[in-house]
């Protein structure tokens, strides 16, 4: 619509190339506050194993609760931190959080779980992830066995690089998994050369399972690829009963997704993991 009303009046409809840029510019600032101001949290939804029903995981998302703005989704400031280069303080204090909070969950005496941590591709690239990670794992004294971090196929642009890292990560005994899989325009050729152990299916697709043939068979094919690959795969954005029935006839590993749990605060999980024991 925009383009037929004529340039003349595009204006009216988008905003200015100044507004766009001073609003970057504000949220970049509100960034470095609110590193400085604490203004950032990290919630955890479950990763449940569908045969079983079992809370296995929870995977960690960041959330930024600005004192005027309100809470901001990290679809809005995570690519403007990418951009900025401020992921990489950011994302260290949440890798940082999340270790340290899955170990007090350990030795409060929950039962253990993987914790999954999302890397963005500017993370992955910095020189001195592998160190990073390392002295987060030493410092918060959580066993790598315990850490997923969640890849996306956008690292693949450096391919001998990105599994050089990998190995290094995997050596630790840290898990990998791609996240949205299926959503990036990558060749799968690197699902036999990188060392991951998992696939995350993306929302997307899980959407419509119950609905759309389609999906329900591009969804059916993926588990199987992965199962022949030995890897094990997530299904991500599950939301209903019945998707979750279609997920278990073709043998999906884990789940996450409203049906079971929202994103929720560290205390409110405690809750679930105490009834689950009970
Ligand atoms: P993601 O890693 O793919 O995370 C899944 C997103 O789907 C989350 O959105 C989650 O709240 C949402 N979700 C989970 N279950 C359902 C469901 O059943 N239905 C629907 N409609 N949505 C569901 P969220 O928390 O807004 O995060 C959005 C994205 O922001 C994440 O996608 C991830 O790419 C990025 N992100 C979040 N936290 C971090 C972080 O700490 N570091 C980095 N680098 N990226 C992060
Ligand atoms: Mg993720
Ligand atoms: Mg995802
Ligand atoms: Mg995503």
């Amino acid at each position: 619509r925009v383009k037929e009303d004529g340039k003349n009046n595009f204006q009216f409809y988008a905003p200015s190339m100044n507004e766009i840029v001073s609003k970057k510019m504000q949220l970049e600032n509100g960034m470095r506050k609110a590193l400085k101001q604490n203004e950032f949290r990290v919630v955890y939804q479950p990763q449940v194993e569908v045969a079983t029903g079992k809370i296995i995981g929870v995977e960690a998302l960041l959330r930024w609760h600005h004192p005027e703005w309100g809470v901001i989704s990290p679809a809005e400031f995570i690519p403007i931190a990418e951009e900025t280069g401020l992921i990489l303080p950011i994302g260290e204090w949440v890798l940082h959080e999340a270790c340290l909070q899955n170990k007090t969950w350990q030795q409060n005496g929950y039962q253990p779980l993987r914790m999954a941590v999302n890397i963005s591709s500017r993370q992955f690239q910095q020189s001195n992830l592998v160190e990073m990670v390392r002295d987060t794992l030493t410092k918060t004294g959580l066993h790598p066995s315990f850490l997923e971090l969640e890849l996306t196929e956008s690292i693949i642009q450096d391919s001998n690089q990105a599994v050089h890292k990998m190995q290094q990560l995997r050596d630790m005994g840290i898990h990998l998994s791609i996240d949205d899989f299926g959503t990036g325009y990558s060749s799968l050729s690197y699902l036999k050369t990188f060392p991951i152990n998992t696939l995350k299916i993306d929302q997307t697709f899980t959407r419509n399972i119950y609905t759309d043939p389609k999906d329900a068979s591009l969804v059916d094919t993926i588990i199987n690829m992965a199962h022949n690959l030995n890897l094990k795969v997530i299904a991500e954005g599950v939301e209903t009963e019945e998707q979750l029935q279609f997920l278990e006839t073709k043998n999906c590993n884990e789940a996450q997704g409203y049906y079971f749990s929202r994103p929720i605060s560290a205390e409110d999980l405690e809750v679930i993991l105490g009834e689950e024991v009970a």
